[in-house]
Protein backbone atom coordinates (compact mmCIF):
# COMPACT_ATOMS: atom_id res chain seq x y z
CA UNK A 1 0.00 0.00 0.00
CA UNK A 2 2.71 2.49 0.56
CA UNK A 3 3.96 1.91 -2.58
CA UNK A 4 0.43 2.69 -4.27
CA UNK A 5 1.38 6.55 -4.01
CA UNK A 6 4.62 8.32 -4.56
CA UNK A 7 5.79 10.35 -2.08
CA UNK A 8 7.31 13.91 -2.29
CA UNK A 9 10.40 12.11 0.20
CA UNK A 10 10.95 8.97 1.26
CA UNK A 11 13.11 9.00 4.73
CA UNK A 12 15.49 5.76 5.30
CA UNK A 13 16.25 5.75 8.75
CA UNK A 14 14.24 6.73 12.11
CA UNK A 15 16.86 7.98 14.22
CA UNK A 16 16.79 12.00 15.43
CA UNK A 17 17.87 12.46 11.47
CA UNK A 18 15.64 10.55 10.12
CA UNK A 19 12.30 11.06 12.05
CA UNK A 20 12.35 14.84 12.80
CA UNK A 21 13.74 15.14 8.59
CA UNK A 22 9.98 13.39 8.15
CA UNK A 23 8.18 14.87 10.20
CA UNK A 24 9.10 18.41 9.44
CA UNK A 25 8.46 17.35 5.55
CA UNK A 26 4.98 16.54 6.56
CA UNK A 27 4.92 19.50 8.29
CA UNK A 28 5.67 21.46 5.09
CA UNK A 29 2.77 19.72 3.30
CA UNK A 30 5.11 17.11 1.75
CA UNK A 31 3.49 13.54 1.21
CA UNK A 32 6.54 11.49 3.27
CA UNK A 33 7.24 7.89 4.08
CA UNK A 34 9.58 7.16 6.87
CA UNK A 35 11.31 3.51 6.55
CA UNK A 36 13.01 2.06 9.91
CA UNK A 37 14.40 -1.60 10.14
CA UNK A 38 14.72 -1.62 14.07
CA UNK A 39 10.98 -1.99 14.74
CA UNK A 40 11.40 1.14 17.36
CA UNK A 41 11.67 4.58 16.54
CA UNK A 42 14.14 7.15 17.55
CA UNK A 43 17.40 5.00 16.32
CA UNK A 44 20.66 4.83 18.01
CA UNK A 45 19.56 7.87 20.16
CA UNK A 46 16.97 6.96 22.18
CA UNK A 47 17.43 3.41 21.96
CA UNK A 48 20.87 3.14 22.61
CA UNK A 49 22.72 6.01 22.95
CA UNK A 50 21.89 9.41 24.31
CA UNK A 51 18.75 8.70 26.35
CA UNK A 52 19.31 5.45 28.24
CA UNK A 53 22.75 6.43 29.09
CA UNK A 54 21.02 9.60 30.51
CA UNK A 55 18.22 7.59 32.46
CA UNK A 56 21.90 5.34 33.40
CA UNK A 57 24.12 8.36 34.44
CA UNK A 58 21.02 10.34 36.72
CA UNK A 59 20.18 7.28 38.44
CA UNK A 60 23.63 6.01 39.25
CA UNK A 61 24.28 9.52 40.01
CA UNK A 62 21.39 9.68 42.67
CA UNK A 63 22.63 6.31 44.78
CA UNK A 64 26.09 7.92 44.57
CA UNK A 65 24.82 10.83 46.16
CA UNK A 66 22.71 9.04 48.45
CA UNK A 67 25.61 7.20 49.80
CA UNK A 68 28.36 9.86 49.84
CA UNK A 69 26.86 13.30 49.85
CA UNK A 70 23.31 12.96 51.56
CA UNK A 71 25.09 12.57 55.45
CA UNK A 72 27.03 16.04 54.67
CA UNK A 73 23.93 17.57 54.01
CA UNK A 74 22.17 16.56 56.81
CA UNK A 75 20.32 13.97 55.55
CA UNK A 76 20.49 10.54 57.51
CA UNK A 77 19.58 7.27 55.53
CA UNK A 78 20.37 4.03 56.96
CA UNK A 79 21.34 2.06 54.06
CA UNK A 80 21.45 2.65 50.27
CA UNK A 81 20.98 -0.28 48.21
CA UNK A 82 21.26 -0.55 44.17
CA UNK A 83 18.89 -2.39 42.82
CA UNK A 84 19.75 -3.05 39.14
CA UNK A 85 17.23 -4.34 37.70
CA UNK A 86 14.50 -1.75 39.02
CA UNK A 87 17.32 0.96 37.99
CA UNK A 88 17.04 -1.01 34.37
CA UNK A 89 14.05 -1.01 34.46
CA UNK A 90 13.37 2.54 34.67
CA UNK A 91 15.56 3.33 32.26
CA UNK A 92 13.52 0.76 29.62
CA UNK A 93 10.28 2.85 30.96
CA UNK A 94 12.15 6.17 29.47
CA UNK A 95 13.27 4.79 26.43
CA UNK A 96 9.82 2.90 25.24
CA UNK A 97 7.39 6.24 26.33
CA UNK A 98 9.61 8.15 24.31
CA UNK A 99 9.66 5.71 21.04
CA UNK A 100 6.51 5.02 21.41
CA UNK A 101 5.92 9.36 21.96
CA UNK A 102 7.32 9.51 18.05
CA UNK A 103 5.02 7.03 16.72
CA UNK A 104 2.30 9.17 17.82
CA UNK A 105 4.56 12.70 16.13
CA UNK A 106 4.59 10.21 13.21
CA UNK A 107 0.46 9.96 13.40
CA UNK A 108 -0.09 13.16 14.21
CA UNK A 109 1.65 14.74 11.31
CA UNK A 110 0.70 11.87 8.94
CA UNK A 111 4.06 10.59 8.31
CA UNK A 112 3.18 7.37 6.72
CA UNK A 113 5.85 4.70 9.04
CA UNK A 114 7.41 1.30 6.89
CA UNK A 115 8.96 -0.72 9.28
CA UNK A 116 11.67 -2.98 7.40
CA UNK A 117 15.18 -2.60 6.17
CA UNK A 118 15.48 -0.02 3.05
CA UNK A 119 17.49 -0.74 -0.11
CA UNK A 120 17.90 2.15 -3.04
CA UNK A 121 16.97 0.12 -5.86
CA UNK A 122 17.16 3.36 -8.07
CA UNK A 123 16.89 7.22 -7.67
CA UNK A 124 13.34 7.18 -6.67
CA UNK A 125 12.81 3.64 -5.70
CA UNK A 126 13.22 1.89 -2.38
CA UNK A 127 12.64 -1.94 -1.42
CA UNK A 128 11.64 -2.57 1.68
CA UNK A 129 11.85 -6.27 3.29
CA UNK A 130 9.12 -5.90 5.63
CA UNK A 131 9.01 -8.11 9.12
CA UNK A 132 6.68 -10.32 7.65
CA UNK A 133 9.40 -11.57 5.15
CA UNK A 134 7.86 -9.73 2.36
CA UNK A 135 8.84 -6.97 0.17
CA UNK A 136 7.63 -3.56 -0.87
CA UNK A 137 8.43 -0.91 -2.77
CA UNK A 138 8.08 2.87 -1.60
CA UNK A 139 8.66 5.06 -4.45
CA UNK A 140 9.48 9.21 -3.37
CA UNK A 141 10.63 12.31 -5.35
CA UNK A 142 13.34 12.60 -2.85
CA UNK A 143 14.90 10.16 -0.78
CA UNK A 144 16.90 10.86 2.53
CA UNK A 145 19.42 8.18 3.77
CA UNK A 146 19.42 8.72 7.40
CA UNK A 147 21.14 5.25 8.60
CA UNK A 148 23.25 6.47 11.02
CA UNK A 149 26.19 4.66 12.28
CA UNK A 150 26.90 2.00 14.00
CA UNK A 151 29.78 0.50 16.67
CA UNK A 152 33.53 0.68 15.41
CA UNK A 153 35.26 -2.60 16.39
CA UNK A 154 38.77 -3.23 17.13
CA UNK A 155 41.25 -5.42 14.89
CA UNK A 156 41.30 -8.76 17.54
CA UNK A 157 38.41 -7.53 19.83
CA UNK A 158 35.50 -9.51 19.17
CA UNK A 159 32.50 -7.87 20.86
CA UNK A 160 29.45 -10.39 22.27
CA UNK A 161 27.84 -8.43 23.91
CA UNK A 162 28.34 -10.09 27.58
CA UNK A 163 31.94 -9.81 28.70
CA UNK A 164 33.11 -7.49 25.38
CA UNK A 165 30.50 -5.42 25.31
CA UNK A 166 29.83 -2.41 23.28
CA UNK A 167 27.75 0.64 24.49
CA UNK A 168 24.96 -0.88 23.86
CA UNK A 169 25.95 -3.80 26.10
CA UNK A 170 27.21 -1.67 28.95
CA UNK A 171 23.79 -0.17 28.88
CA UNK A 172 22.35 -3.59 29.59
CA UNK A 173 24.89 -5.39 32.44
CA UNK A 174 22.54 -7.83 34.23
CA UNK A 175 25.50 -7.25 37.21
CA UNK A 176 27.84 -4.73 38.07
CA UNK A 177 31.19 -6.06 37.45
CA UNK A 178 34.07 -5.54 39.83
CA UNK A 179 36.24 -4.45 37.12
CA UNK A 180 35.53 -2.25 34.11
CA UNK A 181 37.83 -1.61 31.33
CA UNK A 182 36.92 1.02 29.17
CA UNK A 183 38.94 0.84 25.69
CA UNK A 184 38.57 4.57 24.64
CA UNK A 185 38.66 7.72 26.28
CA UNK A 186 35.54 9.68 24.11
CA UNK A 187 32.34 10.80 25.46
CA UNK A 188 30.36 7.65 25.51
CA UNK A 189 33.47 5.27 27.43
CA UNK A 190 33.90 8.19 29.83
CA UNK A 191 29.74 8.36 30.61
CA UNK A 192 29.56 4.59 30.84
CA UNK A 193 32.50 4.19 32.85
CA UNK A 194 30.88 6.92 35.47
CA UNK A 195 27.76 4.96 35.70
CA UNK A 196 29.50 1.40 36.70
CA UNK A 197 31.92 3.63 38.72
CA UNK A 198 29.72 5.46 40.88
CA UNK A 199 27.79 1.49 41.43
CA UNK A 200 30.91 0.50 42.61
CA UNK A 201 33.02 -1.14 39.57
CA UNK A 202 36.96 -0.24 39.52
CA UNK A 203 37.06 2.09 36.15
CA UNK A 204 40.02 1.82 33.88
CA UNK A 205 39.99 4.14 31.16
CA UNK A 206 42.63 2.37 28.15
CA UNK A 207 43.44 4.98 25.33
CA UNK A 208 45.34 5.12 22.44
CA UNK A 209 46.19 8.98 22.16
CA UNK A 210 47.66 11.05 25.05
CA UNK A 211 44.54 12.92 25.42
CA UNK A 212 40.75 12.32 26.75
CA UNK A 213 38.55 13.66 24.71
CA UNK A 214 40.62 15.09 21.88
CA UNK A 215 38.03 17.58 20.84
CA UNK A 216 37.88 19.28 24.27
CA UNK A 217 40.40 22.42 25.13
CA UNK A 218 42.85 20.97 26.63
CA UNK A 219 43.39 23.07 30.12
CA UNK A 220 39.73 22.18 30.84
CA UNK A 221 40.33 18.45 29.89
CA UNK A 222 42.99 18.74 32.86
CA UNK A 223 40.26 19.84 35.35
CA UNK A 224 38.03 17.40 34.18
CA UNK A 225 40.69 14.62 33.85
CA UNK A 226 41.40 15.49 37.40
CA UNK A 227 37.95 15.12 38.49
CA UNK A 228 37.50 12.14 37.00
CA UNK A 229 40.59 10.61 39.22
CA UNK A 230 39.22 12.18 42.25
CA UNK A 231 36.26 9.79 41.42
CA UNK A 232 38.80 6.71 40.95
CA UNK A 233 38.54 6.46 37.43
CA UNK A 234 42.39 5.54 36.42
CA UNK A 235 43.66 6.55 33.29
CA UNK A 236 46.14 4.46 30.79
CA UNK A 237 46.71 6.65 28.43
CA UNK A 238 49.19 6.30 25.20
CA UNK A 239 48.15 2.84 25.22
CA UNK A 240 47.17 0.18 22.72
CA UNK A 241 45.38 -2.96 23.44
CA UNK A 242 47.09 -5.82 21.96
CA UNK A 243 45.50 -9.07 22.89
CA UNK A 244 42.22 -9.73 24.44
CA UNK A 245 41.08 -13.36 25.71
CA UNK A 246 38.08 -14.53 26.82
CA UNK A 247 38.88 -18.02 27.29
CA UNK A 248 38.58 -17.87 31.41
CA UNK A 249 36.15 -16.96 33.98
CA UNK A 250 36.71 -12.79 33.08
CA UNK A 251 38.79 -10.95 29.94
CA UNK A 252 42.64 -10.74 30.11
CA UNK A 253 43.74 -7.42 28.16
CA UNK A 254 46.75 -7.48 26.98
CA UNK A 255 48.49 -4.01 26.87
CA UNK A 256 51.61 -1.98 25.24
CA UNK A 257 52.52 1.45 25.15
CA UNK A 258 51.66 3.32 22.41
CA UNK A 259 54.90 4.10 21.08
CA UNK A 260 55.49 0.36 21.79
CA UNK A 261 57.40 -1.50 24.85
CA UNK A 262 56.78 -3.98 27.09
CA UNK A 263 53.35 -5.87 27.53
CA UNK A 264 51.19 -5.97 30.72
CA UNK A 265 48.09 -7.66 31.46
CA UNK A 266 44.69 -6.33 32.64
CA UNK A 267 42.45 -8.47 34.04
CA UNK A 268 38.67 -7.53 33.84
CA UNK A 269 34.92 -8.96 34.35
CA UNK A 270 33.56 -6.58 31.35
CA UNK A 271 35.20 -4.66 28.58
CA UNK A 272 33.98 -1.84 26.96
CA UNK A 273 34.98 -1.14 23.59
CA UNK A 274 34.05 2.72 22.61
CA UNK A 275 36.40 3.81 20.21
CA UNK A 276 34.45 5.16 18.01
CA UNK A 277 31.19 5.21 15.70
CA UNK A 278 31.53 4.39 11.98
CA UNK A 279 28.94 5.04 9.36
CA UNK A 280 26.07 2.81 8.38
CA UNK A 281 25.52 2.21 5.09
CA UNK A 282 26.05 -1.72 4.17
CA UNK A 283 23.43 -3.01 2.27
CA UNK A 284 21.93 0.27 1.35
CA UNK A 285 22.55 -0.63 -2.41
CA UNK A 286 24.40 3.17 -2.44
CA UNK A 287 27.63 1.18 -5.03
CA UNK A 288 25.30 0.08 -7.43
CA UNK A 289 23.56 3.94 -7.54
CA UNK A 290 26.95 5.15 -7.49
CA UNK A 291 26.79 7.42 -4.76
CA UNK A 292 30.24 9.57 -3.75
CA UNK A 293 31.22 8.29 -0.65
CA UNK A 294 34.51 9.28 1.22
CA UNK A 295 37.35 6.53 2.75
CA UNK A 296 35.53 6.54 6.20
CA UNK A 297 32.56 5.11 4.23
CA UNK A 298 30.49 8.70 4.86
CA UNK A 299 28.49 9.86 1.92
CA UNK A 300 29.39 13.27 0.38
CA UNK A 301 26.33 15.57 0.20
CA UNK A 302 26.64 19.21 -0.88
CA UNK A 303 25.05 21.91 1.15
CA UNK A 304 21.97 21.09 0.73
CA UNK A 305 22.31 17.71 1.57
CA UNK A 306 22.21 16.81 -2.04
CA UNK A 307 24.85 13.37 -3.02
CA UNK A 308 25.92 13.55 -6.31
CA UNK A 309 22.71 11.18 -7.33
CA UNK A 310 20.48 14.53 -6.95
CA UNK A 311 17.02 13.03 -5.59
CA UNK A 312 19.15 11.39 -3.33
CA UNK A 313 19.76 13.18 0.20
CA UNK A 314 22.00 12.33 3.24
CA UNK A 315 21.84 13.49 6.72
CA UNK A 316 23.27 12.75 10.32
CA UNK A 317 25.50 10.50 11.36
CA UNK A 318 25.84 8.67 8.21
CA UNK A 319 27.26 12.16 6.66
CA UNK A 320 30.47 14.26 7.69
CA UNK A 321 30.09 16.39 10.80
CA UNK A 322 30.15 16.00 14.62
CA UNK A 323 27.92 12.47 15.34
CA UNK A 324 25.58 14.26 17.63
CA UNK A 325 21.55 13.78 17.57
CA UNK A 326 21.50 17.81 17.60
CA UNK A 327 23.69 17.76 14.70
CA UNK A 328 21.58 15.01 13.31
CA UNK A 329 18.00 16.70 13.41
CA UNK A 330 19.39 20.32 12.42
CA UNK A 331 20.73 18.55 8.96
CA UNK A 332 16.76 16.99 8.74
CA UNK A 333 14.89 20.35 9.30
CA UNK A 334 17.53 22.09 6.95
CA UNK A 335 17.76 19.34 4.38
CA UNK A 336 13.98 19.17 3.96
CA UNK A 337 13.31 22.25 3.84
CA UNK A 338 15.87 22.67 0.75
CA UNK A 339 13.62 19.87 -0.84
CA UNK A 340 10.67 22.12 0.03
CA UNK A 341 12.56 25.05 -2.24
CA UNK A 342 13.12 27.21 1.01
CA UNK A 343 16.56 27.62 3.11
CA UNK A 344 17.91 25.86 5.38
CA UNK A 345 21.51 26.08 7.19
CA UNK A 346 23.24 24.22 9.68
CA UNK A 347 26.43 25.97 10.54
CA UNK A 348 28.74 23.00 12.12
CA UNK A 349 30.93 25.19 13.68
CA UNK A 350 28.69 26.14 16.03
CA UNK A 351 27.46 22.87 17.21
CA UNK A 352 27.20 22.20 20.96
CA UNK A 353 29.11 19.13 22.21
CA UNK A 354 28.74 17.88 26.22
CA UNK A 355 29.77 15.24 28.09
CA UNK A 356 27.22 13.88 30.80
CA UNK A 357 29.54 13.17 33.55
CA UNK A 358 29.47 14.97 36.87
CA UNK A 359 30.73 17.37 36.61
CA UNK A 360 29.39 17.79 33.33
CA UNK A 361 31.86 19.45 30.38
CA UNK A 362 30.02 21.64 27.63
CA UNK A 363 31.62 24.00 24.86
CA UNK A 364 30.72 25.64 21.97
CA UNK A 365 32.49 27.38 19.07
CA UNK A 366 36.66 27.16 19.46
CA UNK A 367 39.03 25.68 21.76
CA UNK A 368 41.73 28.04 22.65
CA UNK A 369 44.69 25.66 20.80
CA UNK A 370 42.18 26.45 17.48
CA UNK A 371 42.37 29.71 18.10
CA UNK A 372 45.91 30.23 18.37
CA UNK A 373 46.54 27.57 15.70
CA UNK A 374 44.31 30.86 13.65
CA UNK A 375 46.53 33.60 14.38
CA UNK A 376 44.00 35.71 15.98
CA UNK A 377 44.89 37.69 19.16
CA UNK A 378 42.44 36.89 21.62
CA UNK A 379 41.93 37.35 25.66
CA UNK A 380 40.58 34.74 27.77
CA UNK A 381 38.16 35.36 30.95
CA UNK A 382 37.67 32.72 33.32
CA UNK A 383 35.41 31.91 36.47
CA UNK A 384 35.91 29.31 38.55
CA UNK A 385 32.37 27.86 40.09
CA UNK A 386 34.01 27.62 43.97
CA UNK A 387 33.36 31.64 43.64
CA UNK A 388 29.61 30.97 42.54
CA UNK A 389 27.36 31.38 44.81
CA UNK A 390 24.84 28.80 44.03
CA UNK A 391 27.44 26.01 43.47
CA UNK A 392 28.50 26.82 47.36
CA UNK A 393 25.00 26.63 48.36
CA UNK A 394 24.27 23.22 47.20
CA UNK A 395 27.97 22.20 47.53
CA UNK A 396 28.78 21.31 44.27
CA UNK A 397 31.73 23.47 42.83
CA UNK A 398 33.86 21.85 40.68
CA UNK A 399 34.50 23.65 37.63
CA UNK A 400 34.96 26.63 35.24
CA UNK A 401 34.15 28.78 32.60
CA UNK A 402 36.13 29.55 30.02
CA UNK A 403 35.42 32.38 27.54
CA UNK A 404 37.64 33.04 24.37
CA UNK A 405 37.25 36.28 22.61
CA UNK A 406 38.66 38.20 20.03
CA UNK A 407 41.01 41.23 21.41
CA UNK A 408 40.16 43.56 18.87
CA UNK A 409 36.45 43.28 18.66
CA UNK A 410 35.77 41.48 21.90
CA UNK A 411 34.30 38.89 19.20
CA UNK A 412 33.70 35.59 21.32
CA UNK A 413 35.02 32.94 19.65
CA UNK A 414 34.64 29.86 21.83
CA UNK A 415 33.12 29.21 25.58
CA UNK A 416 33.75 26.04 27.58
CA UNK A 417 32.26 25.09 31.08
CA UNK A 418 33.07 22.31 33.34
CA UNK A 419 30.09 22.26 35.93
CA UNK A 420 27.15 20.15 37.15
CA UNK A 421 24.69 20.91 34.32
CA UNK A 422 26.83 22.47 32.16
CA UNK A 423 25.13 20.97 29.32
CA UNK A 424 22.29 23.43 30.03
CA UNK A 425 24.47 26.34 30.78
CA UNK A 426 26.32 26.28 27.49
CA UNK A 427 23.16 27.65 25.48
CA UNK A 428 23.59 31.13 26.27
CA UNK A 429 26.83 30.86 24.67
CA UNK A 430 25.80 29.32 21.71
CA UNK A 431 22.80 32.23 21.19
CA UNK A 432 25.74 34.52 21.57
CA UNK A 433 27.96 32.73 19.21
CA UNK A 434 25.13 32.43 16.52
CA UNK A 435 24.46 35.98 17.02
CA UNK A 436 28.27 37.29 16.87
CA UNK A 437 27.97 38.81 19.91
CA UNK A 438 30.73 40.25 22.07
CA UNK A 439 31.98 39.18 25.88
CA UNK A 440 30.29 42.09 26.75
CA UNK A 441 26.99 41.48 25.61
CA UNK A 442 26.64 38.78 27.65
CA UNK A 443 28.43 40.69 30.71
CA UNK A 444 25.80 43.00 30.61
CA UNK A 445 22.74 40.75 30.54
CA UNK A 446 21.32 40.93 33.72
CA UNK A 447 21.42 37.27 35.21
CA UNK A 448 19.21 35.86 37.91
CA UNK A 449 20.67 34.95 41.07
CA UNK A 450 22.06 32.80 42.95
CA UNK A 451 22.35 30.44 39.41
CA UNK A 452 25.12 28.69 37.87
CA UNK A 453 24.42 30.75 35.08
CA UNK A 454 26.38 33.77 37.00
CA UNK A 455 29.61 32.09 36.37
CA UNK A 456 29.34 32.71 33.06
CA UNK A 457 28.13 36.71 33.44
CA UNK A 458 31.52 36.78 35.20
CA UNK A 459 33.59 35.03 33.07
CA UNK A 460 32.34 37.25 30.06
CA UNK A 461 33.68 40.63 32.75
CA UNK A 462 36.59 38.48 32.89
CA UNK A 463 37.42 38.62 29.76
CA UNK A 464 37.84 42.38 28.65
CA UNK A 465 37.26 44.04 32.33
CA UNK A 466 37.40 42.26 36.00
CA UNK A 467 34.96 39.82 37.44
CA UNK A 468 33.38 41.07 40.74
CA UNK A 469 33.30 37.81 43.06
CA UNK A 470 36.70 37.22 42.55
P1 LIG B 1 20.82 6.84 14.14
O1 LIG B 1 20.32 7.38 15.40
O2 LIG B 1 21.90 5.84 14.18
O3 LIG B 1 19.56 6.24 13.39
C1 LIG B 1 19.64 5.55 12.19
C2 LIG B 1 18.47 4.60 12.11
O4 LIG B 1 18.42 4.07 10.80
C3 LIG B 1 18.61 3.41 13.05
O5 LIG B 1 17.46 3.30 13.86
C4 LIG B 1 18.72 2.21 12.11
O6 LIG B 1 18.06 1.07 12.61
C5 LIG B 1 18.04 2.72 10.86
N1 LIG B 1 18.52 2.09 9.63
C6 LIG B 1 19.80 1.93 9.23
N2 LIG B 1 19.84 1.37 8.02
C7 LIG B 1 18.56 1.17 7.64
C8 LIG B 1 17.96 0.62 6.48
N3 LIG B 1 18.71 0.22 5.45
N4 LIG B 1 16.62 0.55 6.43
C9 LIG B 1 15.86 0.98 7.46
N5 LIG B 1 16.37 1.52 8.58
C10 LIG B 1 17.71 1.61 8.67
N6 LIG B 1 24.46 12.18 20.81
C11 LIG B 1 24.13 13.31 21.43
O7 LIG B 1 23.90 14.31 20.77
N7 LIG B 1 24.02 13.36 22.79
C12 LIG B 1 24.27 12.29 23.58
O8 LIG B 1 24.17 12.36 24.80
C13 LIG B 1 24.64 11.07 22.94
N8 LIG B 1 24.88 9.97 23.68
C14 LIG B 1 25.18 8.81 23.04
C15 LIG B 1 25.42 7.69 23.82
C16 LIG B 1 25.72 6.48 23.22
C17 LIG B 1 25.95 5.27 24.08
C18 LIG B 1 25.77 6.40 21.79
C19 LIG B 1 26.05 5.10 21.11
C20 LIG B 1 25.53 7.52 21.02
C21 LIG B 1 25.24 8.73 21.62
N9 LIG B 1 25.03 9.90 20.88
C22 LIG B 1 24.73 11.05 21.52
C23 LIG B 1 25.14 9.92 19.40
C24 LIG B 1 23.75 9.87 18.76
O9 LIG B 1 23.09 8.71 19.20
C25 LIG B 1 23.87 9.89 17.25
O10 LIG B 1 24.64 11.00 16.85
C26 LIG B 1 22.49 10.01 16.59
O11 LIG B 1 21.67 8.94 16.98
C27 LIG B 1 22.61 10.07 15.06
O12 LIG B 1 21.35 10.14 14.50
P2 LIG B 1 21.02 9.55 13.06
O13 LIG B 1 19.58 9.79 12.84
O14 LIG B 1 21.99 10.08 12.08
O15 LIG B 1 21.33 7.99 13.15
Amino acid sequence: ASGAEENDVVVIGGGPGGYVAAIKAAQLGLKTTCIEKRGTLGGTCLNVGCIPSKALLHSSHMYHEAKHSFASHGVKISQVEVDLPAMMAQKDKAVSNLTRGIEGLFKKNKVNYVKGFGKLLSPSEVSVDTPDGGTTVVTGKNIIIATGSDVKSLPGIAIDEKKVVSSTGALALAEIPKKLVVIGAGYIGLEMGSVWGRLGSEVTVVEFAADIVPSMDSEVRKLFQRALEKQKMKFMLKTKVVGCDVTGPGVKLTVEPAAGGPATTLEADIVLVSAGRVPFTAGLGLEALGVNMDKAGRILVDEQFKTNVPSVHAIGDVIPGPMLAHKAEEDGVACVEFIAGKHGHVDYALVPGVVYTHPEVASVGQTEDQVKATGVAYRVGKFPFMANSRAKAIDDAEGVVKILAEKETDKILGVHIMSPNAGELIHEAVIALQYGASSEDIARTCHAHPTMSEAVKEAAMATYDKPIHI
